[in-house]
């Protein structure tokens, strides 16, 4: 076993974390869930989330014959949604390509929808014991910590060179890779974090102060180096906010889009923003045209009385910024529709399905001022 995972091995014996939910499961199927569900989300989160999803899906078949609806609908709120349609999707791909059992090679791993080189190495590491190497966030800065890696770690070059020694360090024996992957996570995620990693105070000594780069030259809080971001484009949209009764009408959104296959309110086609500030109203017809399909709009239109401006809402994304503005109408009945991604729904039904997270706040407090309740 060569040093640097005798160490870490070492450290986590007294230092890890333990006890999370989906530690020391060998079942590909469960540690797949859990890693897809630990990208970009925090633990806390997905210590809730995790055994709530896995209860309702508890097997890969069971989560290949979901409809999507429902997929989406106990996704909702851990954001990242083309997450959740990966995982039907990768579900329903390992069913017919492989039998319904997950291949062990990370290679093949990879090849499935949704999972990057990355979890295709954490799956094969903790379910198979295959020596593969992970390269998450928390990966890259410890490595470029511990070689003083210079270049940002999004250039080509500097990816595949840290690909090369996340392997290069993986530990002799296959056995030991599930503990040698969490170690590294954990010691990413617990010591080795980026704005306060324990070298730089004095409570904790971390295993490898001796021969950390980064460390010996003083340059611990500016390695990983990243590469300058351009400002988010900020864009703004109107949505219609249209009850009647005690029903909202929702629009299911393209697969392909941002919130893809979530229920939405209708709305406009997102324009770059050019001013801030409150909108004076569209006129209804011009505001029907520009958020629904043309042959809906004849029937909403006689059906609506009167249209107000509700609040905006600022939304951001982890690449842009949308500003939205609600424009609330009240329709005397709830017409018919020719397209089937709209429908009348009961607000309080709203919890059966998946909506975008700001739109459930908002539509969570008409529900919430009926007395229903939106987890339901
Ligand atoms: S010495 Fe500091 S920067 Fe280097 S590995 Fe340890 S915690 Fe990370």
């Amino acid at each position: 076993m060569n040093t640097f995972s005798k160490k870490l091995i070492a450290w986590h014996g007294v230092s890890g974390r333990s006890g999370l939910p989906w530690q020391g499961n060998r079942d590909p199927y469960a540690v797949w869930v859990s890693e897809i569900m630990l990208q970009q989300t925090q633990v806390t989160a997905v210590l809730e989330r995790y055994p709530r999803f896995m209860k309702r899906f508890p097997t890969l078949k069971k989560l290949a014959s979901a409809d999507i609806d429902d997929v989406l609908a106990e996704w909702a709120g851990l954001g990242y949604y083309s997450r959740a349609r990966n995982l039907h999707a990768c579900a329903k791909q390992v069913v017919q390509e492989f039998a319904g059992n997950f291949p062990s090679d990370p290679i093949l791993l990879e090849q499935l929808k949704g999972i990057g080189r990355s979890t295709a190495g954490a799956i094969a590491a903790f379910a198979f014991h295959e020596r593969a190497p992970i390269l998450d966030a928390n990966v890259k800065r410890i490595l470029a910590r511990l070689f003083a890696i210079d270049g940002a770690i999004q250039e080509k070059k500097v990816n595949d060179h840290l690909w090369q020694l996340a392997t290069d360090l993986l530990p002799n024996q296959a056995e030991n890779m599930p503990v040698y992957t969490q170690a590294l996570m954990d010691f990413g995620a617990t010591w080795c974090t980026a704005r306060k990693p324990v070298c730089i105070g004095v409570e904790k000594k971390c295993p490898f102060v001796k021969e950390c780069q980064a460390n010996l030259s003083d340059q611990v809080l500016t390695l990983p180096k990243k590469a300058i971001k351009a400002k988010s484009p900020e864009f703004d949209c109107d949505m219609l906010l249209v009850r009647s009764g005690n029903f909202v009408l929702l629009q299911k959104r393209p697969s392909k889009a941002i919130w893809g296959g979530l229920w939405s309110l209708p709305e406009s086609v997102w324009k770059s923003k050019t001013e801030r500030g409150p909108k004076s109203a569209p006129a209804l017809k011009e505001l029907l045209t520009s958020t629904l399909p043309k042959e809906n709009i004849v029937a909403l239109a006689k059906s609506i009385k009167e249209l107000k401006q509700g609040n905006q809402i600022k939304h951001i994304f982890t690449h842009r910024r949308l500003w939205i503005q609600i424009w609330e109408g009240r329709s005397a009945k709830t017409v018919e529709f020719l397209s089937s991604d709209l429908k009348w729904v009961p607000l309080s039904q709203l919890g059966r399905y998946g909506l975008p997270q700001p739109i459930k706040i908002l539509l969570q407090g008409l529900s919430l001022a009926r007395g229903d309740d939106l987890r339901n």
